[in-house]
């Protein structure tokens, strides 16, 4: 049985001192919860500070973004040996990435392959455009971009999927638990075909965009959906504990 993930991507929110306050809000409540594996994935330098007080609680952490090189002159970025030091996850392939700093597919593949490369998690986003989903392309979109982040990779454990339509993130505009599932069983159908049927059981797919606490049910509920990736809704305490709380709730009769 695939364990549920629930992660919260704080994107570009929160100062430290934020960090650190919302750490506090939510770290009772989480640890009331069982059954479901929770990330938070607050700014780069939030990840000491949240890294503490996490200790001895069920929350685990993860970072939104690295550069695929180990050290060296490149001003600004961070590398994978420095965040294996603090966390265990990494998101990769996040639309935002692609859209606004011209992430391609090969450089996805990079950050995966050097993610692993030191033992951290990746939770790979694949996802379309609206427009791709208006013309009916999603399978093609998603199946490509699963293909090419997945180049040279050749065993699954470590890593997470996160289908995440685009039209979806931030918008409020979820998709529905059906079309989420469907996306995401045609995903597993792709690792079975790439790797093999054991291989795409034990994936764990998530589902993100606009989940919230009041649709959070729909999605989990759902027999291929085994968690989300949570944007603005993480950021809410009441929102995020629901979530997850939910999250186990369905978990139980799954
Ligand atoms: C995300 O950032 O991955 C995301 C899904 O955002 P939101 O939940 O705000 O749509």
């Amino acid at each position: 049985m695939r364990m549920p993930l629930i992660a919260g991507n704080w994107k570009m929110n929160t100062t430290v001192s934020e960090a650190v306050k919302l750490v506090n809000e939510l770290r009772q409540g989480l640890d009331e919860i069982d059954n479901v594996d929770r990330v938070l994935c607050p700014p780069f330098i939030s990840l000491v500070a949240v890294r503490e007080l996490i200790k001895g609680s069920s929350i685990k952490l993860g970072a939104q973004n690295l550069y695929f090189e180990e050290k060296g002159a490149y001003t600004g970025e961070i590398s994978p040996l420095m965040l294996i030091e603090l966390c265990e996850f990494i998101i990769i392939g996040h639309s935002e990435r692609r859209q606004y700093f011209n992430e391609t597919d090969e450089i996805i593949n990079k950050k995966v392959q050097a993610a692993l490369k030191v033992g951290l998690r990746p939770i790979l986003c694949i996802g379309e455009r609206l427009e791709q989903n208006e013309a009916g392309l999603t399978a093609e979109v998603v199946t490509k971009q699963l293909k090419s982040a997945l180049v040279g990779i050749d065993d699954l454990s470590k890593i997470i999927i996160a289908y995440e339509p685009i039209w979806a993130i931030g918008t409020g505009r979820a998709a529905t638990g059906k079309q989420a599932n469907q996306t995401i069983s045609l995903i597993r159908n792709n690792v079975s075909q790439l790797y093999d049927k054991k291989t795409a059981r034990d994936v764990r797919i998530l589902y993100g965009g606009s989940v919230t606490a009041d649709n959070a049910t729909e999605f989990m509920q759902q027999p291929e959906i085994d968690g989300a990736l949570v944007g603005g809704a993480s950021l809410k305490v009441d929102q995020f504990l629901s979530i997850v709380k939910q999250t186990s709730e369905i978990r139980q009769v799954k």
